[in-house]
């Protein structure tokens, strides 16, 4: 198995939107298995495809403390939502910044597997921002979207001084 590299907050890729994939073969178990490969190096409880350069509807979870179950959605779809929670949400693509984010708390979802079956079920909690989290990603959205424009000015300022700091030490 191999890793991908993420890509990074202002990367303008991260915009993209992904399509539906159509046929799950051998191509796309790959994608996703790399995908996970890639998330469980970096440390994250999440993937999507866009975060990785390609433009698939393809997202991967594992929320689980051994790091030993791993959910696949392709082409993942949120039907229902339904009240509000507000959790503090970090990303893979916006590495060391952590803020609270307002979604929908309980969700009813549905996304095909690997094994080709389409899947429907209810979940709240983590699970649910969390899937909230990823499709956003394949629609080119980021948590920090959600933020005040204050609050995204001082990300941005955040982040060029590191990328200056970055470039000194080169
Ligand atoms: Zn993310």
């Amino acid at each position: 198995m191999a890793t991908f590299e993420v890509l990074h907050f202002p990367d303008e890729r991260l915009r993209k939107k992904a399509v539906p994939v159509e046929k799950i073969n051998d191509q796309i178990v790959t994608i996703a298995k790399n995908m996970l490969e890639t998330m469980y190096d970096e440390g994250g409880i999440g993937l999507a495809a866009t975060q990785v350069n390609i433009q698939k509807r393809i997202v991967v979870i594992d929320l689980s403390e051994n790091r030993d179950a791993p959910l696949f959605l392709i082409n993942p779809e949120i039907l229902e939502k339904d009240g509000i929670e507000t959790m503090r949400e970090g990303c893979l693509s916006v590495p060391d910044y952590f803020e609270v984010v307002e979604r929908a708390e309980t969700i009813k979802y549905q996304y095909t597997n690997l094994d080709n079956q389409l899947v429907v079920d209810t979940t709240d909690g983590l699970l649910a921002v969390c899937i909230q989290h990823e499709i956003d990603h394949l629609n080119g959205k980021l948590f920090i979207d959600y933020l005040s424009p204050l609050k995204r000015q001082r990300l941005k300022k955040k982040i060029e001084k590191q990328e200056k700091l970055q470039h000194n030490v080169l």
